[in-house]
């Protein structure tokens, strides 16, 4: 895909044009919980053994967006407390940010089944909820870590390899697509240099959100 021809405000976008409000950011955060816990708009949370809803600063500069909950994931009830969330804490303490400085989330926010791909229409309810965190948190950058949260912000057309390391400037906001985690994990025997790649994606996040 042509990059250049990359919509500046893609349909896909999952932001509100809404800014300001009255009411404290805490006090939207918990009714946007409350909202979350009552969704039954899928299946995903008849077989899964918890909800994962995101964490971090709700002032945060720096929000990445992974794809849903694994296993460990489910287990607590919290984002990326697996391998693929200690590999970003790892890289972000190498870049003296520590995990409490942002915030962290999922597109879908129950784990599927064996940890299938989310389905279109799982990604089209959930699309709905991070567009909330999106309008309460505001970041300034976001980290699009694999394909799924990569379309999920930009739009269904985008392919990962051809907007991977870019930086897309999105209604005042940065988006930084990079590898997975997970995926930088999987392909380590196979391309070593991915960790290095997923590190230098992950800086120029913080540094373009002012962190640390
Ligand atoms: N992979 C994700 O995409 N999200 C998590 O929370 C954990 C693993």
């Amino acid at each position: 895909m042509d990059l250049e021809k990359i919509p500046p405000e893609p349909s896909g976008l999952p932001f509100s044009e809404q800014q300001g409000e009255s009411v404290p950011v805490q006090e939207r955060f918990a009714a946007y919980l409350e909202d979350l816990r009552r969704c039954d708009q899928c299946r995903l949370r008849s077989g899964a053994q918890r909800l994962v809803p995101g964490e971090g600063a709700l002032n945060a500069p720096l929000m990445l967006v992974g794809e849903a909950p694994g296993l460990e994931e489910d287990r607590q009830g919290r984002p990326f407390v697996g391998p693929s969330g200690r590999l970003f804490e790892r890289t972000l303490s190498k870049l003296a940010v520590s995990r409490g400085q942002i915030y962290v989330t999922n597109v879908i926010k129950y784990r599927t089944p064996e940890n299938r791909l989310p389905r279109v229409g799982e990604q089209r309810v959930c699309s709905g909820h991070l567009r909330r965190e999106l309008d309460l948190i505001r970041p300034k950058v976001i980290g699009a870590l694999g394909a799924i949260a990569a379309r999920a912000l930009l739009g269904n057309a985008v392919r990962l390899k051809d907007v991977r390391g870019r930086r897309i400037e999105v209604m005042n906001t940065t988006v930084y697509p990079m590898y997975h985690p997970a995926f930088a994990l999987r392909n380590l025997d196979r391309d070593p240099q991915i960790l290095e790649i997923f590190e230098a994606d992950l800086r120029r996040a913080c540094r373009d959100a002012g962190l640390p």
